[in-house]
């Protein structure tokens, strides 16, 4: 349950990533790779936060920046007050127990060469979390939370599924009991069926230990079940910000709006006049002037090509950065045309899964 309440756990405040491009015989540094250009939300207790947006618009480096497995180039990230980005790398090393990441690719993350008892138990060492003696039963517990018999621990990666090498992950995540979990794109590699149960799992532990999600994803249906808040990006910058309700009923980005009605239209002859982004994605080493998402909007006007827009608040508590939000046409006419069958079965799948899990219990 999301707690609004009291002040925010995290605190994310203009935050960039700007990557130095280097070329010519002597190096020199001949541009930049804006990979976060100016990011800034807050993530309350017990809350999740989906970012959202297409592959290389920066969610991904947004979620390393946050734990400070990169450096920012500017910006702040403040963890109960803490900034973040201030610390040495001492004080970092403490802090980081209260903050973990479960990664896309459970397979690549776990190392081969540790059994999964090891790997359970390395962070509880490393932080001083457990004595040798008491490692062996904290491991066994962290793998009866997420769903695990006691004897995995003594096998090797290589022999679980996809979706318990996933449920290991986030059992190696919830050895330091963190506050907060970078969840980066963590059932895009399973099946549909293995994403609810991990989804699902997700939702458990949060419910039971009221740790805070910033939820990675381009799946907008996983989001849709999982997320109290989502935040839509864009090269490098959050275009919305809003309560989930409100981005799936009212989105006022034309970006969002193209991201909800790009599910694919499954049923041969459907209708199909959603609205489509025209062109590619701009290179991030030479972003558009004016509103970055100028050049595919079927919107735009010629203010949008010179004049970035500032993220306004509206009365439902969306922040967007539009500069024609009150002229655009009204949402329902393209959700109406959009098939919702892909979002709904998706959907479908997560719900049963959450039913037979419930039942089981
Ligand atoms: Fe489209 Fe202009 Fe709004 Fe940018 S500011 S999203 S180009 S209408």
């Amino acid at each position: 349950m999301t707690d609004r309440t009291t002040a925010p756990l995290l605190e994310v405040q203009d935050l960039a990533k700007h990557f130095p491009v280097h070329s010519g015989l002597l190096a020199r540094q001949t541009g930049a790779v804006k990979a976060v250009d100016g990011v800034s939300f807050t993530l309350g207790r017990g809350e999740t936060l989906a970012l959202v947006g297409e592959s290389g618009c920066g969610k991904s480096t947004t979620g390393r920046l946050v734990l400070r497995l990169i450096e920012p180039t500017t910006g702040r990230v403040a963890i109960d007050g803490t900034d973040v980005t201030a610390l040495s790398k001492q004080e970092l090393r403490s802090l980081r127990r209260r903050m973990q990441i479960v990664f896309q690719d459970p397979f690549a993350s776990l190392n081969p060469r540790m059994s999964i008892g090891d790997i359970l138990a390395e962070p509880l060492l490393l932080h001083g979390i457990c004595t040798k003696a008491a490692v062996g039963a904290r491991v066994r517990e962290l793998l009866a939370i997420v769903g695990l018999a006691a004897a995995y621990a003594e096998r090797y990666p290589h022999e679980f599924s996809g979706g318990q090498r996933q449920r290991i992950g986030v059992a190696r995540a919830l050895a330091t009991q963190p506050d907060l979990i970078v969840c980066d794109e963590p059932v895009s590699a399973l099946d549909v069926s293995i994403q609810a149960q991990v989804v699902n799992l997700l939702q458990d532990l949060q419910a039971r230990f009221r740790m805070s999600y910033l939820f990675i994803a381009h799946d907008l249906a996983v989001v849709r079940h999982i997320a109290d808040r989502v935040a839509v990006m864009y090269l490098g910058r959050i275009v919305e910000i809003a309560d989930k309700a409100v981005i799936y009923t009212a989105p006022k980005h034309p970006y969002t709006r193209a991201l909800l009605a790009a599910a694919p239209v499954p049923r041969p002859g459907a209708k199909s006049d959603r609205m489509v982004l025209a062109g590619d994605v701009p290179s991030p080493m030479k972003p558009p002037p004016g509103c970055t998402f100028h050049t595919r909007c079927p919107f735009a006007t010629d203010i949008c090509k010179v004049e970035s827009p500032v993220q306004r608040t509206f009365a439902d508590g969306a922040r967007v950065a539009c500069h024609h939000v009150e002229t655009l046409p009204a949402f329902e006419a393209l959700a109406a045309s959009a098939d919702p069958v892909p979002v709904a079965r998706r959907m479908a799948v997560l719900a049963e899964a959450g039913k037979a899990r419930k039942a089981a219990a």
